[in-house]
């Protein structure tokens, strides 16, 4: 059931027990959503807790009550209530869901959306789901304290490329402008996202030199090498955005091991064309200009099963 603000944020108050949650590999908007609805229901007095299905990306220690935060236990029983936030499809929680008898609610904003849930609140036309909690605590007229708005500006700016991406429009600048008014610092949230260790900046040196292009330029790809240390393999965010950047390029792929052996994890961004779709096609999913997906094989297999996949799409797009 799609439910109105004022039904989901009913739901939340009904429950005795609730478990937030959010995608595997979680990013700003993954996070910051989570743990704005977790201190916004703390409080409210709710007895709420926090699951992620892996690390937290070291650069987003700078969030409140991330502490907070724990590893889903083996069997998935307890709680009235689980929030799945900012994930399209369950599958993506890394939870398994089958032995959770209460209620399944999806926050979310992905065009791959598959409407797995109870109770689902999901608008594929916001930036990103920080907007959605945003309104959700407006509507409910709680408090957004400080710590509050800190996290949901994280969510919304770095969902939308801090203001840059095809998806940011008037919501996104009225949502970030509230959440200034509510005591969020973009310029320290910024600081902090932007800051990274040496390692990171030592591995981006080592996938750009990975740099081809494909289909006359249109496609560029980079790729993570395997001898690469595992935390420089879990942080390549805004990697991307280089080969994404090239003149001309109309899809950029990064391609890195995933988590199993034999598979690799692709992210996928472009100009025009609808990548969600060619992510679906292997199943992945995610947004228009932003998706991804993981596929089996070793490196060169993927790169050489998706890249003329991907020059297909852009020919049969007449772009
Ligand atoms: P990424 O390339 O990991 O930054 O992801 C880009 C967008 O695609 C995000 O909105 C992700 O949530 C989504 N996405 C990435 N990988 C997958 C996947 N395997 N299945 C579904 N959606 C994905
Ligand atoms: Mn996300
Ligand atoms: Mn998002």
């Amino acid at each position: 059931m799609q439910g109105s603000f004022p039904e989901v944020w009913a739901e939340l108050m009904a429950a005795e027990s609730v478990v937030l949650t959010t995608h595997i590999n979680p990013d700003g908007d993954a996070l910051g959503s989570m743990l704005a609805l977790y201190l916004a229901l703390q409080n409210q007095g709710k007895k709420v807790r926090m699951w992620l299905d892996g690390d937290l990306p070291e650069m987003y220690a700078f969030l409140p009550a991330r502490i907070d935060i724990s590893h889903p236990p083996l069997t998935v029983s307890s709680a009235d209530l689980m929030v799945v936030l900012d994930a399209g499809d369950a599958e993506r929680t890394g939870i398994s869901f089958s032995k959770f008898q209460g209620k399944v609610m999806n926050i979310d904003h992905h065009l791959s959306n598959s409407g797995f849930a109870d109770v689902i609140l999901v608008d594929e036309t916001v930036a990103a789901t920080g907007i959605l909690v945003l309104r959700l605590l407006e509507i409910a007229e709680v408090l957004i304290t400080p710590a509050i708005a800190t996290c949901l500006f994280t969510a919304v700016a770095t969902d939308c490329g801090f203001f840059r991406y095809a998806n940011t429009d008037e919501a996104t600048f009225e949502a970030a402008a509230r959440l200034v008014r509510y005591g969020a610092e973009p310029h320290k949230i910024s600081e902090a996202i932007q800051k990274m260790p040496l390692t990171k900046i030592v591995a981006l040196s080592r996938v750009l030199a990975s740099l081809e292009l494909f289909g006359q330029g249109k496609v560029a790809a980079i790729m993570v090498p395997d001898d690469i240390p595992a935390t420089a393999v879990e942080d390549t965010e805004g990697f991307i955005d280089y080969p994404r950047n090239i003149a001309g390029v109309e899809v950029a792929i990064l391609f890195k091991p995933a988590g199993g052996p034999g598979q690799v994890k692709l992210s996928m961004r472009s100009r025009n064309l609808n990548v969600s779709v060619l992510a679906q096609s292997f199943g992945g999913g995610g947004h228009a200009r932003a998706a991804g997906c993981t596929l089996d094989g070793t490196m060169d297999e993927v790169k050489n099963r998706a890249i003329p996949q991907v020059i297909r799409a852009i020919r049969e797009a007449g772009l």
